[in-house]
């Protein structure tokens, strides 16, 4: 069933974007537990972002936001120096954050990218 990432509404099948957001509709949610499950893998998650990798160049975080962007995958790039999210560790780390919703699209898309 599709859902809504930002209201949670269920839509029937065939339904592609939330009346109401005007967003698109996902297959599922990530559920409480799966988010649990992230947090333990060892993942950052800050509210409905995830720190898919980290970098240490900015280039090398842009490449892969470009991989994303190329696989119709929203991602931004977040460094320390940002105020967007406190966070803790590294100064130095560029995070690249996708929406949860695209992470085993995006896990797909890294996999994909490494055999090559
Ligand atoms: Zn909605």
């Amino acid at each position: 069933m599709p859902f809504c990432p930002n209201c949670k509404s269920e839509y029937r099948e065939g339904f592609t974007e939330c009346y109401d957001c005007q967003i698109d509709l996902v297959d599922e949610l990530v559920d409480d537990k799966r988010l649990a499950e992230l947090k333990k893998q060892g993942y950052d998650i800050f509210e409905d972002w995830i720190s898919i990798r980290t970098f240490e160049q900015n280039y090398e975080a842009q490449q892969l936001v470009d991989l994303f962007d190329y696989n119709g995958i929203h991602s931004q790039i977040l460094s320390q120096a940002d105020s967007m999210f406190k966070l803790p560790g590294e100064l130095s780390i560029i995070r690249v954050m996708i929406q949860l919703e695209n992470f085993d699209k995006a896990i797909e898309v890294l996999k994909n990218q490494e055999q090559n």
